[in-house]
């Protein structure tokens, strides 16, 4: 494997990174997972915006421009010959004698390599169960920060239990998944958690709604509460790597049937015939 670090592309065994690297001692950098679709990055501006928004959040100054930083994303997928994968993205603040704070003239640390593909078309097309959990996260969750130890653990949770995802649930009300969005369908009309410092802005759920509007579906940006969830007709959650995945249980309950919705079906056909367009117009 290629990776690229700085602006250098190497094999992945030569790379070293230091162990007073602020983002291994204190998760302190941000971070992208952008999907490549056969050889083609999706969104690419998408992501790279919000990393740049992410580092100004956390007052990290990106030391490349945004042109170049594209630019090398694609080397990094020639490089590998990438056809269908992620492609994983991370600044870190860089390196620094250990203390909280920190000189704002440090380095940051660029890494950038693939992600092996990850299989979804069969939990796309079946739909998977999910638990719910309480969302004990930081209030910064607009940031795509490299600490995800609470999403890591709760992931876990749902992972020992045989679920694809645990949905969180803040003052009763649903948030988002561990690591994707959280959408649910009540009497056809679509709704999503507004986009605030509760949840991630994600690159899919943004792509969502513009398929909404461009096909007339009804939808919200309203927050609903766990109730409501385990009342929908419908439940799907998303991600740049996962897509769009029906729900169909939800702490051991069936999501309505026990089967992908109808419009849920509908969605994921528009974004794999959204993602088909932007992929080739680009290639
Ligand atoms: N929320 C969280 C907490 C996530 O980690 C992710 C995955 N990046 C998402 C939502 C979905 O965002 P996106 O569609 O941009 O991948």
């Amino acid at each position: 494997m290629k990776v690229l670090i700085d602006e250098k592309i190497v094999n992945r065994h030569e790379v070293r990174v230091d162990i007073e690297d602020r983002g291994y001692q204190f998760g302190d950098g941000v971070y992208e997972v952008i999907n490549v679709y056969d050889g083609v990055p999706f969104t690419l501006r998408e992501h790279i915006a919000r990393l740049y928004r992410s580092a100004t959040e956390i007052g990290l100054l990106i030391n490349v421009e945004p042109e170049k930083l594209m630019h090398d994303i694609l080397r990094v997928i020639q490089a590998n010959d990438m056809k269908n994968g992620g492609l994983y993205l991370q600044f870190s603040r860089g390196v620094a004698p250990r203390t909280h704070q920190y000189q704002t003239d440090i380095k940051p640390l660029l890494v950038a390599y693939p992600l092996p593909y990850k299989e979804m078309t069969h939990a796309q097309a079946i739909g998977v169960p999910a638990i719910t959990k309480e969302d004990l996260r930081w209030l910064r969750c607009d940031i795509k920060s490299l600490n995800l130890l609470y999403n890591v653990m709760m992931k876990q949770k749902a992972f020992e239990v045989g679920a694809f995802e645990a949905i969180l649930i803040r003052d009763d009300v649903v948030t988002e998944g561990t690591s994707s969005n959280v959408f649910m369908v009540k009497n056809k009309i679509i709704y999503t958690h507004p986009v605030n410092n509760l949840i991630l802005n994600g690159i899919t759920r943004t792509k969502l709604l513009q398929l909404f509007q461009e096909n007339g579906w009804d939808y919200k940006e309203q927050t609903f509460t766990k109730q409501e969830l385990f009342d929908a007709d419908e439940v799907f959650v998303t991600s740049t790597t996962s897509e769009v995945v029906p729900v169909i249980s939800i702490d051991g309950v069936a999501v309505n049937t026990g089967k992908p919705g109808s419009l849920t079906k509908e969605i994921q056909l528009a974004f794999s015939e959204m993602v088909k367009k932007e992929t080739t117009q680009k290639a």
